[in-house]
């Protein structure tokens, strides 16, 4: 495996994480029933994080907006391109949509940089 994954993918599966941490949380609540007012308190946490994973998921679908759609050269499936240089959502290739940083070995630094 290589150590970095598609921006896109990594945003999605946080959102997930969120949802899953926030039933989570709501079902430890069901352990204080006899504290109605720690039971209220996990119950608001685990929809805040609910509320929070669909504010994630609206962010997603604005980000891939701006992304750009391209074709993976080696698994030529579509894949969408974030910043400078990101992975294919499938085979975590590594793409670039600067021709200057092609060839060179990848690194997330490169979104950073502010190379001309
Ligand atoms: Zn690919």
């Amino acid at each position: 495996m290589k150590p970095y994954k598609n921006k896109i993918n990594r945003i999605r599966s946080f959102a997930l994480a969120l949802v899953f941490i926030g039933f989570v949380i709501m079902y430890a609540g069901i352990f204080f029933r006899s504290h109605p007012t720690i039971m209220l308190i996990f119950m608001l946490l685990g929809v805040l994080a609910i509320i929070g994973s669909t504010g994630v998921y609206a962010w997603i679908g604005m980000v891939s907006m701006r992304a750009v759609p391209v074709v993976c050269p080696n698994c030529e499936r579509h894949t969408k391109v974030l910043g400078r240089v990101d992975m294919c959502m499938h085979c975590n290739e590594p793409l670039t949509l600067d021709r200057s940083l092609e060839g060179k070995e990848f690194s997330e630094d490169f979104n950073k940089k502010t190379q001309t």
